[in-house]
Parts: structure tokens; C-alpha cells; sequence
């Protein structure tokens, strides 16, 4: 991505990290990096956020304090390689009734990803280690992996926003967020990446009529939060919260439901996924929960 972007014109300063704003009369009028040669000043009009979890510039900003452990997802995940009894034609998701899921996602010939995360007040409930060592020595898991017999090709712990998009705080005078460290990721999954793309590109449509009107006021920039696209992914986001309330309730027994309905119920079991997957917008119907609660 970084490099497309950089075929169409942009410019890109490697590794530069952003450590502050240069104000001017209390105004931003660029900021500063480190680099390899020492410190660095960059101006501009217009200020676009996109630094992932770390979020230094927008907290910095004033726009948003860091991330709560409450308000993050914990994840602990491998790349492996070895001999295994995986389908590469399908995931393997596994649920406990802490909040969060166990991953196995098989890329390629005897690679898989491997992996487990927590989140919301689970993060302090549980220790993510244990709960990643629990699920690799699990007797359905061994069924497809030995994952002590395995190669480590990659491993690493990582946190991510759950809370969905920081609708009151992704814009200010000369400033827009976009990607994880405006929240741009799913609250049900943690995927992050096409709606990374999705507010860069809402952003850089909005920075674009400000700059040609020669307004940088967040007046102008107030546009960002109401493009169509921020606010149906802001909609969708909502839903999937509230979806997940609902999903974890009793310690996962509402979610044994659903899995045990969709074993039996190919309907049921598209509507289920739907609601997993960057894909589906809308709510389930009124019958989905029904046949839950009988
Ligand atoms: C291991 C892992 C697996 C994932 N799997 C999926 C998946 O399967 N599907 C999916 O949709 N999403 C997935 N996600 C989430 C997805 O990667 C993110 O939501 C997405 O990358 C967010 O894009 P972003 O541009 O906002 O932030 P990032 O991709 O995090 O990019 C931020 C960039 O800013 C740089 N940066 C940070 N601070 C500074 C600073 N001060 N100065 C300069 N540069 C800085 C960072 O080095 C980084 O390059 C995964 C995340 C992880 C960690």
C-alpha cells in the first residue's frame, strides 16, 4: 500500500517518527521528527494522522487520550510451520468463555497463523500468555496442530482499539485521524485494514475541497466525521459493539447457542458469519435472535 501510494506522488520520509507539532501563535504549523540524521521539521496546512495504535501526535494533539486497557483488544499470535491436519481451504475459530477468540488461520503449505486474543475487562481477567499456551496444548487444537513440534517463524503480542470510531474526536482545526488510531477497526474481528484505507482516502478528499477553498477550520474539516463512507462505517461498527455485548453475554453461552444452531442451519450459519466479516452492514433479523432465546 505504502508503495502504491508512493507511485501516484507521494513522498515519503522513512524513518522519520513524529514526536511533536510545531505551534505557531497556538497554531500547528508542522511537526517534527527524529531520524537517523537528527531532528527533522516538516510544514504543512493540513495534518493527517495516521500512526496506528501508538497515537503519540494525537494525543499530543489534545484530540484524544491513550487508549484504556478496557478499550483494547490483547492479542497473542505465531507464524508456524510444520505438519498439520488443517483444511487450507477454511479458519479454524475457537471460543472460550473469556471475551475473545483462538485463531487458526493455515497460509500455504505447512504455514499457519496461530493465535488468541482478549479484550474489554477480560484483558484484566486473564493473562493472554496463559491463555495462548492453554490453546496450543488443547486437545482440539493438537487434533490439527503440535504446535510444541512446530518452527516458529514469526511471533508477537499486540494490542488494538475495540471501541469503535472516536466520532467526536477524529477532527480538529488542520487535523484529521484516520485508521487504527482514529479506531477505524472492527470491534468484532480487529480487522483494520480496509477501513484504514476507507478514512485515508474520506480524509484525503476532505483535505483536498479544504485546501482548495484555503479553510482549515475544523468547521471545514467537520465534513470528514459526516462523508458517507465514515458514517456508514461508523453505523456498522455501532451495530457489531452491540452485537458482541450480546454474543459474550453468560460467560458464551448465548454464543454455544448460535454455533450449535448454525451447525444445523445453513441460513443461520450465512447470517452468523455475516456478522463476523468487514462485509455485512445491516442487523440480523428479528428471527436470529428469537431462535436464540428459545
Ligand atoms: C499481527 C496483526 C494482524 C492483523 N491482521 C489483520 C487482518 O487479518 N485483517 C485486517 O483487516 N486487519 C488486521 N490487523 C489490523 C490492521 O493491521 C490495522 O487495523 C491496520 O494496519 C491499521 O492501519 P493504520 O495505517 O491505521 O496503522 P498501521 O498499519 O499500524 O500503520 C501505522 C504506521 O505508522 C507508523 N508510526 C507510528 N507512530 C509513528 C510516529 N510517531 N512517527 C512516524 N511513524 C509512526 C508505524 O510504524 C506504522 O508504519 C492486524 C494487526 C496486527 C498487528
Amino acid at each position: 500500500m505504502r508503495d502504491s501510494a508512493v507511485d501516484v506522488g507521494s513522498k515519503l520520509f522513512d524513518k522519520n517518527i513524529s514526536t511533536d507539532f510545531i505551534l505557531k501563535d497556538g497554531k500547528r504549523i508542522g511537526i517534527k521528527t527524529k531520524s537517523p540524521e537528527g531532528t527533522k521539521v516538516y510544514y504543512g496546512k493540513i495534518f493527517i494522522i495516521a500512526e496506528g495504535m501508538s497515537s503519540r501526535l494525537a494525543i499530543k494533539s489534545g484530540l484524544r487520550k491513550k487508549w484504556k486497557i478496557e478499550e483494547i483488544a490483547n492479542a497473542k499470535c505465531a507464524i508456524m510451520e510444520g505438519e498439520n491436519n488443517l483444511n487450507e481451504n477454511l479458519i479454524y475459530i475457537y471460543f472460550k468463555p473469556y471475551k475473545g477468540y483462538g485463531w487458526i488461520f493455515p497460509i500455504g503449505k505447512n504455514r499457519f497463523n496461530i493465535g488468541v486474543y482478549t479484550f474489554s475487562e477480560d484483558n484484566l481477567k486473564y493473562n493472554l500468555h496463559t491463555v495462548y499456551n492453554e490453546f496450543l496444548k488443547n486437545p482440539n487444537i493438537q487434533k490439527y496442530v503440535k504446535a510444541s513440534k512446530c518452527k516458529i517463524i514469526w511471533s508477537g503480542a499486540y494490542p488494538f482499539p475495540v471501541t469503535g470510531i472516536l466520532d467526536k474526536s477524529l477532527y480538529d482545526d488542520n487535523l484529521l485521524l484516520v485508521g487504527d488510531v482514529g479506531g477505524f477497526i472492527s470491534p468484532i474481528n480487529g480487522e483494520g485494514i480496509h477501513t484504514a484505507i476507507a478514512s485515508g482516502k474520506a480524509a484525503a478528499e476532505i483535505a483536498i475541497d479544504a485546501l482548495e477553498k484555503e479553510d482549515y477550520s475544523k468547521i471545514i474539516l467537520r465534513k470528514y466525521k459526516t462523508h458517507p463512507d465514515i458514517k456508514e462505517i461508523s453505523r456498522t461498527f455501532k451495530l457489531k459493539s452491540s452485537l458482541m455485548k450480546f454474543f459474550y453475554e453468560n460467560e458464551g453461552r448465548s454464543l454455544n447457542r448460535m454455533l450449535e444452531i448454525a451447525e444445523q442451519d445453513e441460513e443461520f450459519r450465512e447470517q452468523l458469519l455475516g456478522m463476523f466479516i468487514s462485509k455485512s452492514k445491516g442487523a440480523p433479523p428479528k428471527e436470529f435472535f428469537l431462535r436464540i432465546a428459545s
